[in-house]
C-alpha cells in the first residue's frame, strides 16, 4: 500500500482501539477504530460497528450496530433496532434496544418499545412505547413467557 496509508495505520494503532458492546451477547470488545464489522469472539456473530444515518424509508428484520444510528427527518425505520445511541428526528417503528441513550427531537416519532440506559424526549417529539429505562438491560430477548414457572404462583 502507499506510504500515506502505512503512516495512517501506524498513527492510528496506538489510539485506534475503541470499546464497543456486542449487540448480540453484550460482551465488551476492543476493536480497531476503523473496522466496519468484526466477528464477535464470544458469540461468533457478525457485529456491525458503523454509524448509520437514515434519511429514507428503511424496513428490515434486524437493524443492529455497535455504533450510533441517526434517523433524519425524512427517515422512517421499521425494524427491531439494537444500537449504542439512537437519535430520532424522523420516524421509528419497532423495538429499540440501546446501550446508551435514545433521543427524540422535536420532530421525532417513535412507536414500539424502548429498552435503553437513558431517554430524552424534546418537546414536540411523539413517543408511544413500552419503556424500560435504566441500567438493567435484557441480555437477549425481552419476551420471557416462561417466567411464570416459579414456585410461588401469584395470589389472586
Ligand atoms: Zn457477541
Amino acid at each position: 500500500m502507499s506510504i500515506a496509508t502505512r503512516i495512517a495505520e501506524a498513527i492510528g494503532r496506538p489510539q485506534g482501539d475503541k470499546h464497543v458492546t456486542c449487540t448480540h451477547c453484550g460482551h465488551d470488545l476492543e476493536v480497531a477504530r476503523r473496522a466496519m464489522s468484526i466477528s464477535c469472539p464470544y458469540c461468533n456473530k457478525r457485529l456491525i460497528l458503523e454509524d448509520y444515518k437514515v434519511d429514507s424509508y428503511y424496513a428490515v428484520r434486524d437493524f443492529s450496530t455497535s455504533g450510533d444510528i441517526v434517523v433524519e427527518k425524512k427517515g422512517h425505520v421499521v425494524a427491531p433496532i439494537k444500537v449504542a445511541n439512537l437519535t430520532v428526528k424522523g420516524k421509528v417503528q419497532g423495538a429499540v434496544v440501546a446501550l446508551g441513550e435514545v433521543k427524540l427531537t422535536k420532530t421525532g416519532y417513535l412507536k414500539g418499545q424502548i429498552a435503553a440506559k437513558s431517554l430524552c424526549v424534546e418537546a414536540g417529539g411523539f413517543l408511544d412505547a413500552f419503556l424500560r429505562i435504566g441500567d438493567a438491560l435484557p441480555s437477549t430477548e425481552t419476551a420471557s413467557s416462561g417466567a411464570a414457572e416459579t414456585a410461588t404462583p401469584p395470589a389472586l
